[in-house]
């Protein structure tokens, strides 16, 4: 019932994929399929990517998100871009301490919690990725390593900023992997990150905010997983950057 209270939002990680002609095309493609969808339609482009990403996405029902943003509005950190300088560019998105960051890149729930700051202070929505690894799934700690994830990420974020972040739960052995968690397995933890939000900001609060699940999502297996009560959309990595299959998984959330 509760769930009448979300939007669903779909959401495409392209990850290290597509030349700025490549994502143009893409979305080009995309368009038509996705122009009446009744979810939130988010494409997060590499940053090289993002400016012919929003030309393209122009005047449709495609938002575009980065896949990465550092914790410092500007400075002496080279390589890096800040949440700022893709505010002002148009992004309306980014995702923070997906796995592979984590994982590769040194990502901590410190380091997620300052970008997920920064990001909401340069007034972007923030797609906050967590998710255990298999061993802690079979170490039976999977709850417990995504409050973790989720709390210290949240840390000093109000009540009027929650409305702002959409948390992603992403098992990390599901992602990439083929593997993909059951409808039954995604709920449950998506029910226990909701649960821990109704005891930081309240449960009206908690019921508003979309929690997706994304690992392996695809045209095939979207539509059992989005019709769980507490999962409101996907972050999709590989099917997104298909449209036809992303497009599927669009409509499976309508
Ligand atoms: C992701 O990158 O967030 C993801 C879920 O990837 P995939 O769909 O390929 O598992």
């Amino acid at each position: 019932m509760n769930k009448q209270l979300r939007t669903p939002v779909i959401a495409g990680n392209w990850k290290m994929n597509l030349t700025p002609d490549q994502a143009a095309a893409l979305i080009g493609e995309l368009k038509p399929l996705v122009a009446n969808a009744d979810c939130g339609v988010v494409l997060c482009a590499p940053f090289v990517d993002l400016a012919a990403a929003l030309e393209a996405a122009a005047g449709s029902n495609i938002q575009i998100g980065a896949q990465n943003c550092h914790w410092a509005a500007d400075g002496a950190f080279t390589g890096e871009v800040s949440a700022p300088m893709l505010k002002a560019v148009g992004v309306a998105y980014v995702i923070v301490g997906h796995s592979e960051r984590r994982t590769l890149f040194g990502d901590s729930n410190e380091t997620v919690r300052q970008r997920t700051r920064a990001a909401l202070d340069a007034g972007l929505t923030v797609i906050l990725c967590v998710g255990e690894y298999l061993e802690q799934r079979q170490q039976n700690i999977t709850v417990e390593v995504v409050r973790t994830q989720t709390k210290i990420a949240l840390a000093g974020v109000t009540a009027e900023e929650l409305g702002r972040v959409i948390i992603a739960y992403e098992p990390v052995w599901a992602i990439g992997t083929g593997l993909t968690a059951t409808a039954e397995q995604a709920n449950e933890v998506n029910r226990a990150i909701r649960d821990l939000l109704a005891e930081l900001y309240g449960r009206d609060a908690a019921d508003r905010v979309v929690i997706q699940y994304g690992g392996s999502m695809n045209a095939a297996n979207a539509a059992e997983l989005l019709a769980q009560p507490d999962v409101d959309g996907g972050l999709i990595g590989g099917a997104s950057l298909k449209a036809a299959d992303f497009a599927a998984i669009v409509r499976a959330a309508g």
